[in-house]
């Protein structure tokens, strides 16, 4: 019998609930995954990352069967696989003559415009459904952006909490936020100190199973020269054991969250944080239940108000507010490149041999686990690409290879927009020295770190030092980006006190400072 919808299910879609499902006929309907090379192949990505996803389709498609939905599944290592999504698609269009195909919304545009040609070629219909795994629709970030030349993510948070009623109370003038306050950062945000972070809860990790194992052992061999490692692997691949994953934090870390939120430990991958956004992102879990989970501890009194605000702003505000960037701006934002950063990316960002000790540390957990925390990325390898002004594709194609969550509706404009500072300026209708995202460069220096974490104890630089052999390159490199971008910045009222204090360094320790940028621009401390 001829097929009436070929359902198309992506490694990032792993969520029986979603639009694609509905009004599904096992009588007449097929569902359709595909495992292809080209997803780990388009950038060089991490075995880690690629067993994640091998993993939890596996997995997926195993609860499919059983629920007695019809599938046709192409694995990897079949005879057969083209290594494409378009060249699988194609044959399965071939062997069961659908009718139309049914998708929900891809997160990523390469995706969404190859399935859409391969539609076309075939003369087929492609359904494309809104993704309601999502709180707020394109549509609705669309508007909300509409006339706004910056899109800043303070007020969209806002609306997205009245508009969903999270952490809102209600007050003499109708629903006011828990607290009095949308924001705490001023009670989060700590650093350890020098006794450190203590015994950290451990994060609940997942043994593999045979099917997990049977990835593992495929990944080793297929993608043996591909960054990282494949073992160990703990990460969930079920929508059970995400949901423990989520209990698990909820319960043990939560609490202290936004304290730690941006403290860093050498040796220390996990924290407080919640290692939920890979579980998250291939849609295994669902941001509502995550945040009512959050807001139910506050209500419980489990976990302070600070805290559970500044989770749930990262789910309901970031996260969100990141989709839409993406969605709205795509798909000329990818080639932004606001500060012309023409650098190539270091070697070392793919093996961590590196004698920087917060870089090495952050891109060896990166490489092990497939994770480093937000600050870690944002203020370890993103602010070191940043001064070193390496081209921002380069850095882009890094991220998204090297982290299990990585997806590019969320990766990108955390990448271009946040680290690097490349959205804004001319290209996107700005003035120079204004981004499309952020309001400033998170430009800092090594003192930083320092003050964020223990590395620099360890490390053979000295963050207090700008010039010569022992100066920290991110203080270093600090000054010079100041300095090569000075006229930019100085556009920027946010920057003004960064670039007057350049102003006040000496003719001769601007010199210096130059000298040393350029070596290590070319190449004094790679390995
Ligand atoms: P937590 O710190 O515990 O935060 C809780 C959840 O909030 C996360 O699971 C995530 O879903 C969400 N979240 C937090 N910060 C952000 C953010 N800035 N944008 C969107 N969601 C956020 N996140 C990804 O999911 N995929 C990526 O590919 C990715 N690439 C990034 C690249 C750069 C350069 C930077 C600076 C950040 C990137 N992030 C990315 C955002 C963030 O770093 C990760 O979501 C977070 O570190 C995941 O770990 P966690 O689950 O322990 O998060
Ligand atoms: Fe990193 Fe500089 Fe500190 Fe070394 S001294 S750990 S390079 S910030």
């Amino acid at each position: 019998m001829p097929v009436r919808h070929l359902i198309l299910v992506l490694g990032d879609q792993l969520d029986r609930q979603a639009a694609a499902f509905d009004g599904f006929d096992p009588a007449q309907d097929l569902v359709w995954m595909a495992e292809v090379a080209e997803e780990s192949t388009h950038v060089w990505s991490a075995k880690q990352r690629t067993v994640l996803f091998l993993a939890a389709m596996r997995h997926f498609a195993a609860a499919l069967r059983t629920e007695g939905l019809p599938l046709v599944y192409s694995l990897l290592d079949d005879a057969a696989n083209t290594g494409t999504l378009a060249g699988e698609l194609a044959r399965a269009i071939t062997l069961h003559q659908p009718q139309a195909l049914v998708l929900t919304a891809p997160g990523d545009w390469r995706v969404l415009q190859a399935l859409r040609d391969a539609a076309q070629r075939h003369g087929l219909a492609l359904d494309v459904r809104d993704d309601r795994h999502f709180f707020s629709t394109v549509r609705e970030f669309a508007a909300h952006a509409s006339g706004r030349k910056q899109l800043r993510l303070a007020y969209f948070y806002r609306a997205m909490r009245q508009r969903h009623g999270v952490l809102m109370d209600p007050g003499p003038d109708g629903d006011q936020p828990c607290g009095g306050a949308w924001n705490f950062d001023a009670d989060n945000r700590a650093a350890f100190g020098k006794a450190g972070p203590g015994a950290v809860p451990p994060p609940l990790r997942v043994p593999p199973d045979a099917i997990t194992q049977g990835v593992i052992d495929l990944v080793q061999q297929r993608f043996a020269g591909h960054p990282g490692q494949a073992a160990p692997f703990g990460w969930p691949v079920t929508r059970a054991q995400a949901l423990a994953a989520l209990a698990d934090f909820i319960a043990h870390r939560l609490p202290h969250f936004g304290q730690w939120q941006d403290a860093m430990w050498a040796g220390e991958p996990w924290l407080y944080h919640a290692h939920l956004s890979a579980a998250l992102n291939c849609k295994l879990l669902n941001p509502r239940e995550v945040v009512a989970a959050a807001e139910a501890a506050y209500r419980a009194g489990q976990a302070p108000l600070p805290a559970v605000e500044g989770f749930i702003r990262q789910i309901l505000g970031w996260r969100e507010y990141v989709r839409g960037i993406y969605w709205t701006q795509m798909p000329g934002y990818a080639s932004r490149n606001a500060l012309d950063a023409q650098q190539p990316l270091p070697g070392f960002y793919w093996t961590g041999d590196t004698p920087m000790a917060c870089l090495r540390d952050a891109i060896g957990q990166t490489l092990q686990h497939g994770y480093a925390h937000h600050i870690q990325r944002l203020m370890v390898t993103g602010l070191y690409a940043l001064l070193l002004g390496v081209q921002p594709q380069q850095v882009h194609a890094w991220y998204l290879a090297v982290y299990v969550d990585a997806v590019e509706w969320v990766e990108l404009p955390n990448t271009l927009g946040m680290a690097l500072f490349a959205d804004g300026g001319p290209a996107a209708g700005l003035p120079a020295g204004i981004g499309l995202m952020a309001s400033k460069p998170y430009a800092a220096s090594g003192k930083y770190i320092q003050r964020m974490g223990n590395h620099c104890t360890g490390c053979r630089f000295d963050p207090a030092q700008s010039s010569g052999e022992r100066a920290c390159p991110f203080t270093t490199l600090y000054w010079d980006f100041l300095g090569r971008h000075a006229d930019t910045l100085a556009r920027n009222p946010r920057m003004a006190l960064q670039v007057k204090n350049l102003a006040r360094l000496s003719a001769d320790a601007r010199s210096a400072i130059g000298a040393r940028a350029d070596a290590i621009r070319a190449g004094a401390l790679d390995a």
